[in-house]
């Protein structure tokens, strides 16, 4: 099976599940017992968080909290930063469902604005800034498109954001492991990772926080406890917390990587738009991941593809993985294309061990799925 589905998931490296299973068999202490073992856990445990502090570009090991999934860090990152001072909320209208979910969830009533985005995916700053500059508001936005890979100049919103007083949440999950990122860089309040969305294991999350003192937080965990500084409750996930570090140093020597992607991700896109008469492929002109297609192939329905592009060997997906079955994607939709459209659109996503061989088969494979399947009737 080739696998063109990194957005979804990444295969965990080969060391990431050797350092998985080692700590299984040797570290099972509790980092939270006193004695010997969970000392030993302990040690290990905080050398992850420096290993994962320096490799994404924290300043502190204390700004990194270790948390189940990107889901549960953006929760906490909402539950945290929304206090009797924030009164309204901004989310830009292509997020992931993990942040329009607990937008509302955590909104308690405050008016929530989807900032809305022009036909190449870029955000409207004009209408955020004119949101928040009239009441204190939190604004959560993602770096990378998950969908179509388009990328949001974060530094630029977070100056925008802390002249109006405004807190700002960024969705990292799709950027890690794809593109060049630095936590301290993106100059926000708070930001939230996966690691299995960058070769690590699934079961860890990453949420990163400026001022990493809970006093500091109006808010309130999801749930209180000793834990990861009182930030989340729960015992450490000490095995997949070792894989995340050992994924994340893996990410050293990435920029050569996400340039070679890139030229791969152009070349399976020139391939295809010869391919497919009247594909096109969204955010073409803009900057995206250097992993991501999103292309919409005319007259077919995307699950069909997806469906028969499996059974020839070649894993791709329909938009976001996590999208409920069926319903057409409200990231080409708020893009301003018609739900047709947004339902013939199938997403290719590449990873750094992706191969030229790889590609150039799956552009074939697309081509004979998009034959053999029966034009779409919506
Ligand atoms: N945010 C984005 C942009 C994503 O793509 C995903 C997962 O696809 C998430 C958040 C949720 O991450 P997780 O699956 O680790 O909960």
């Amino acid at each position: 099976m080739i696998y063109l589905d990194n957005n979804a998931t990444t295969r965990p490296l080969p060391e990431v599940i050797c350092s998985v299973h080692k700590a299984m068999n040797e570290l099972f202490g509790n980092p939270s017992s006193m004695h010997p073992l969970g000392a030993d856990a302990r040690r290990t445990l905080e050398a992850s968080r420096e290993t994962v502090a320096n490799g994404l570009g924290a300043i502190s090991a204390s700004q990194i909290v270790f948390t189940s999934c990107g889901t549960e860090s953006i929760n906490t990152a909402f539950s945290l930063l929304i206090d009797e001072r924030i009164s309204q909320i901004a989310i830009s209208s292509v997020e992931h469902a993990a942040v329009i979910q607990a937008a509302s969830r955590w909104a308690r009533g405050r008016s929530i604005l989807q900032i809305p985005v022009s036909r190449d995916g870029l955000l409207d700053v004009d209408a955020l800034a004119s949101f928040i500059q009239k009441a204190p508001s939190l604004v959560s936005v993602s770096c990378a498109n998950n969908e179509t890979g388009i990328l949001t100049n974060i530094p630029a919103f977070a100056e925008i954001c802390h002249r109006h007083g405004a807190l700002l949440h960024v969705d990292a999950v799709q950027a890690a492991g794809k593109t060049p990122l630095s936590l301290s860089d993106l100059c926000c309040d708070a930001a939230s990772l996966s690691a299995h969305k960058f070769h690590g294991p699934p079961g860890c999350g990453i949420l990163y926080l400026r001022t990493p003192n809970i006093r500091n937080f109006g808010g309130q965990p999801i749930l209180p406890g000793h834990q990861e500084f009182g930030f989340r409750a729960g015992t450490h996930n000490l095995p997949a917390i070792i894989g995340t570090a050992i994924a994340v140093e893996s990410l050293r020597d990435g920029a050569s990587a996400y340039v070679a992607t890139g030229q791969l991700r152009d070349r399976l896109e020139n391939r295809l738009l010869s391919l497919i008469s009247g594909s096109q492929i969204h955010g073409f002109t803009v900057s995206r991941l250097p992993n991501t297609t999103s292309i919409y192939c005319p007259g077919r329905n995307a699950a069909d593809l997806v469906m028969r592009l499996g059974q020839l060997g070649l894993a791709v997906s329909a938009g976001a993985a996590c999208s409920k079955g069926g319903e057409p994607s409200h990231v080409i939709q708020a893009m301003g294309f018609s739900p047709e459209r947004a339902n013939s659109t199938i997403r290719f996503s590449l990873s750094r061990f992706t191969t030229v061989e790889e590609v150039d088969e799956s552009a074939l494979l697309l081509k004979r799925a998009f034959l053999s399947t029966l034009p779409s009737t919506l």
